[in-house]
């Protein structure tokens, strides 16, 4: 028998984590942290493994809401195996140790959950089973009797470095987890591989499945309008805020700028980062010839940067303007790209370019949909703050449009195909698609502890 049941991460884009029991032997695909919900609530309900055997964690990537709790889950599961890519390995031994301190402010006593220190998480890494793209390898026992032959393969999922798509074989049957999937081809990353022949059982992420793909744009069009509208604050001696994810949004970004730059669509300015995006770059630069990539020669440690995070008078930005990239991505309270945001919102030549996805409830929505002159309520609940700089919205995107998504499912005809990581209209437009195109025979929307026998 084949069950599957998610932990988080089915309907929505949040803690990512799925549990599947093929014929006795429990895998984990993702073990991931929700990125705005605080203590017990940002981690995924392992209790419902409490009666199933679990002996395998799959990592897909080293995002955090694909990651960030299998320092828990190792903490309760010492036994557990863990495997992923190496690049996913490293990125993590940045990001892990990164998000330490910030977890531990996050979890209160009532939450019951032990916080982990930076020496467990330099022994999970040590334990971490790396195999790199298209290597099959078999998933070898450990405490339960498990089943003897799963195959295991990761493709190259062209999301983030180290992104991987998993392919599970057991019996003669093939699972396919598309993790973050992007066939499109950013400035750096190139689209995913899929495997050759049938899939039996496709898990698909759909996270753009309710988003009008001519809203999206190409990486190409948006690249020159985003060239354009930059030239115009820059020639007002205005800066530009850009709210990314210190891990993949940053490196593409600064790819981006730099071509911009470098072929004089754009005027050369400054370039801003900080924090842990730099160690993260050096991994990207490190692993240039060894995954699939654009422009391989180009080394992020190349492009001109300033560490804006020891910047304290804010008026610097006006004396010696430029582009800045600070995390968070959605602008969370109390990060960089939020405090930065504070400040650039009173600034009227100055503006915020949206390059991401944010979601609903943060202060980066808020931002998104807001245009100069608009009264908000940012920082202070109580007192609406006036936009008085520009803010402007470009798709650079990182996951598949739908009809990619579509396209997936079309040459690997699936029999069962399972939709999770998506909002609910995304699974809706989706699961409309596969039905009304017969593209398979069962079709399931995953929901958080809602177990589903697909075998
Ligand atoms: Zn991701």
């Amino acid at each position: 028998m084949i069950r599957f049941i998610p932990l988080g991460g089915a309907e929505e884009i949040g803690a990512s984590c799925y549990y599947l029991n093929l014929f006795g032997t429990g895998i984990l695909l993702d073990s991931g942290i929700h990125p705005q919900k605080v203590g017990k609530d940002a981690i995924p309900d392992f209790d419902i493994l409490k009666d199933e055997p679990l002996d395998f964690v799959l990592i897909s990537h080293a995002h955090q809401d694909h990651i960030g709790s299998l320092p828990y889950l190792i903490k309760r599961y010492p036994h557990v195996k863990v495997y992923t890519t190496p690049q996913t390995v490293q990125i993590a031994d940045i990001t892990l140790h990164n998000a330490v301190r910030i977890l531990k402010s996050r979890l209160t006593e009532e939450d019951g959950i032990e916080s982990y220190n930076h020496q467990e998480i330099d022994l999970l890494l040590r334990f971490v089973n790396d195999f790199s793209y298209n290597e099959t390898f078999n998933l070898r026992g450990l405490k339960h009797k498990i089943h003897e032959d799963i195959k295991i393969t990761f493709f190259e999922a062209g999301h983030i470095l180290g992104a991987a798509s998993i392919l599970i074989e057991i019996d003669n049957k093939r699972i396919f987890y598309t993790g973050d999937i992007n066939l499109g081809t950013q400035s750096i990353m190139n689209g995913a591989d899929l495997p050759d022949g049938k899939i039996d059982i496709l898990l698909t992420e759909t996270t753009y499945g309710s988003t009008d793909s001519k809203k999206l744009g190409t990486w190409h069009s948006e690249k020159l309008r985003f060239a354009k509208e930059a030239n115009k604050i820059l020639a007002k001696g205005g800066s530009i805020l850009i709210p990314v994810f210190a891990l993949g949004k940053t490196q593409e970004i600064l790819s981006v700028i730099d071509d911009l730059i470098e072929s004089g669509k754009m005027t050369d300015s400054f370039i801003y980062s900080g924090g842990v995006s730099k160690l993260i770059s050096n991994v990207y630069d490190d692993n240039r010839y060894l995954v699939k990539r654009n422009k391989k020669n180009f080394e992020l440690k190349n492009v001109p940067q300033i560490n804006f995070m020891n910047i304290t008078d804010l008026n610097f930005f006006r004396r010696k303007p430029g582009i800045v990239l600070a995390s968070s991505g959605m602008m969370l309270k109390d990060t960089s790209s939020y405090k930065l945001a504070k400040y650039w919102l009173n600034q009227v030549n100055f503006a915020i370019y949206v390059v991401g996805y944010m979601d609903v409830d943060t202060p980066g929505y808020i931002i998104e949909n807001a245009k100069k002159d608009d009264k908000i309520i940012f920082d202070d609940p109580l007192k609406p703050t006036k936009v008085k700089c520009d803010i402007n919205r470009f798709y650079f995107t990182a996951h598949s449009k739908r009809e990619e998504l579509l396209g997936i499912i079309k040459k690997l005809k699936p029999q069962k195909v399972v939709l999770l990581h998506g909002e609910k209209e995304s699974i809706d437009w989706m699961g409309s698609l596969v039905l009304s195109k017969k593209l398979s025979e069962k079709l399931y929307a995953a929901e958080t502890n809602k177990e589903i026998i697909l075998e």
